[in-house]
């Protein structure tokens, strides 16, 4: 599963730089910003103390007048009433002006035009002190002087007022200056605040949004981290079951490791392995898990959907009501049948049961593993079953299914030499049907094949199962008896003639004649010591039989002993 990476992630970052240039322009703007404020505010105070300079100098150019004023008055009540009183009034009026106007030249020094008038109205109120002083007395009115001097600080009047005039509208400037710097300045500050706020909230935004493709991809990486280790370790169960059932050297070890792993692959659902018979018209079961099912252990082919249609069918409800007629009672609800076929050849079907719905679904998911074990099972048991039949060919009569020559020789030798090394007995019994080419003769070939398959039978019968029981050759047969004595084989040689001679054959139908056979008998150590003296011995015991008039047993190198 490919993992999409969040295509932001490897963007390059430029939060930092952003944010870095954002406060350092905040903070040259919050300077500049400052400094103009500063500016405006220094530019308005100083307009405001100008304005009040010429307010002052206006009420002291104003008090002047007054003083004027009173000079006048005291001096035409001085004419008309002769009052000294009158004279000491102006007088004193006149020495409060020219204090006054000492007041006055300081405070209008800046202003160069201002301090010329200054200086007139000066020397004007100098020459009203005069007349005061020496004019008045004698009746004499310093009314022009005062009307001069009048004159003179009206000028000046004048001049401040049109300064002040102006002083207060450059004041008022400063103000609307001050307000409209510090109205932009809350405003683009307010706006500066707001952007860096803006920038903060996007950049948190992209952050969660990149911590939650973060997770997103953590949690993708973690489902494709658990599916990969669930695929490899599915993988090693199957190549697990791969080794095993190579190392499988009989059909049954096969079946039983193919319900293993199918266990071990899905631990909560009954498996069976179920494997066409012999007969070919038969299921049986061979290996199955523990647990209760409802399958039956025996049914025919064609009761099994699966078998039937030649490819996996899984019986789901809602998907296909059409049940297999292989369960004793009602059917499971989920079950899935998988033909195991090879070489062309329907070995089987693995079953599968789920008891519940949610192992249904973990079954589905590992359909393709089942699959895949049916088919390295279908391989393995085809294998398996081609070798024993082989094997079973090799070693086997085909008539029958007696042991062949080949295996006897083998067989008798190595209880020769087991004989000699545990120094035991051990007996072979050399068995010929008596005019068994009468039987072909009379009969037909098939009815010798029948005579010769129950006195095969009646050998099976009548020996232990440590016994090997071989056909020579023709009607020809040896038995080998395993820790036997002389007597012991004699005895049982006696036995097997017997029976065999009480056999009634039938075939087609018809009954056949009487079947006798001869035995030659031979012993280890005394009759050979070697597969071929044994073979021989027990042969010239046989042969004796023959010629002794047949039906009957011979113990090799005692011809006389009859019996
Ligand atoms: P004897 O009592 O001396 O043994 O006589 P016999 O007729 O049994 O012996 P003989 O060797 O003359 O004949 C054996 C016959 O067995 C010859 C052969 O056609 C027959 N025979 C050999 N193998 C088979 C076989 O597989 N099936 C059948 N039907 N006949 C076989
Ligand atoms: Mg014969
Ligand atoms: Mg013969």
């Amino acid at each position: 599963m490919d993992t999409p990476v969040p295509s932001t992630v490897n963007t390059k970052d430029h939060t930092v730089p952003l944010l870095l240039l954002a406060a350092t322009g905040a903070i040259f703007f919050i300077c500049a910003s400052a400094f103009f404020v500063y500016n405006t505010t220094q530019h308005l105070v100083a307009s405001r103390d100008w304005r009040d300079h010429s307010q002052e100098v206006l009420s002291t150019l104003q008090l002047t007048s007054q003083r004027l004023d009173r000079i006048d008055l005291s001096s035409r009540l001085y004419i008309l009433e002769k009052n000294e009183e009158d004279i000491s009034v102006a007088q004193a009026n006149a020495i409060a002006l020219d204090a006054g106007l000492v007041h006055l030249v300081e405070l209008v020094k800046d202003n160069a035009a201002q301090v010329a008038r200054a200086r007139e109205l000066d020397n004007c109120v100098l020459g009203l002190k005069q007349q005061i002083n020496e004019a008045l007395p004698q009746g004499v009115s310093p009314h022009n002087k005062v009307f001069e001097c009048r004159d003179d600080a009206s000028r000046m009047q004048e001049s401040e007022r049109t300064l002040l005039s102006q002083r207060t509208e450059e004041s008022q400037k400063s103000i609307y200056r001050s307000l409209l710097a510090g109205a932009g300045f809350l405003v683009v500050s307010l706006a500066v605040v707001i952007a860096l706020f803006a920038f903060l909230v996007r950049d948190a935004r992209r952050r969660r949004r990149l911590d939650q493709q973060v997770i997103n991809a953590n949690s993708q990486l973690e489902v494709t981290v658990l599916t990969l280790q669930k695929r490899a370790s599915e993988s090693t169960l199957l190549t697990a079951a791969r080794e095993e059932l190579q190392l499988c050297t009989r059909p049954t070890q096969a079946h039983e490791a193919v319900v293993r792993y199918t266990k071990q692959l899905l631990p909560s659902v009954h498996a069976a392995l179920l494997m066409i018979n012999n007969s070919r018209h038969m299921v049986e079961i061979v290996s199955e898990s523990q647990g209760e099912t409802k399958l039956l252990d025996g049914f025919p082919v064609d009761a099994c959907c699966g078998l039937r249609s030649g490819t996996l069918r899984w019986r789901k409800p809602g998907q296909s009501e059409v049940h297999c007629a292989h369960f004793v009672g009602a059917s499971p609800e989920n079950y899935l049948c998988i033909p195991l076929a090879a070489h062309g050849d329907t070995l089987g079907v693995l079953y599968i049961e789920c008891p519940t719905v949610l192992v249904g679904i973990d079954v589905r998911a590992n359909l393709d593993n089942l699959e895949e074990l049916a088919e390295i099972a279908s391989m393995s048991i085809a294998g398996l079953n081609l070798r024993a039949r082989l094997e079973h060919q090799s070693i086997r009569d085909g008539l029958t299914n007696l042991y062949n020559r080949h295996f006897m020789e083998i067989s008798l030798d190595r209880e020769v030499r087991r004989a000699a090394r545990n120094q035991t007995d051990i007996s072979i019994l050399m068995l010929d049907v008596d005019h068994f080419k009468k039987f072909n003769d009379t009969y037909g070939h098939e009815a010798g094949d029948c005579i010769l398959r129950e006195v095969a039978e009646t050998f099976r019968q009548s020996v232990r199962a440590e016994d090997i029981i071989c056909r020579y050759g023709g009607e020809e047969f040896v038995i080998i008896l395993p820790e036997t004595s002389q007597e012991s084989a004699l005895e049982r040689a006696e036995n097997i003639r017997q029976r065999v001679s009480e056999l009634r054959v039938r075939f087609r139908s018809e009954a056949l004649r009487e079947i006798t056979i001869s035995v030659g008998v031979a012993t280890y150590p005394q009759s050979g010591t070697t597969l071929e003296e044994m073979l021989r011995a027990a042969d010239r015991a046989l042969y004796l039989a023959k010629h002794g008039g047949r039906n009957q047993v011979v113990i090799a190198d005692t011809p006389l002993a009859t019996v």
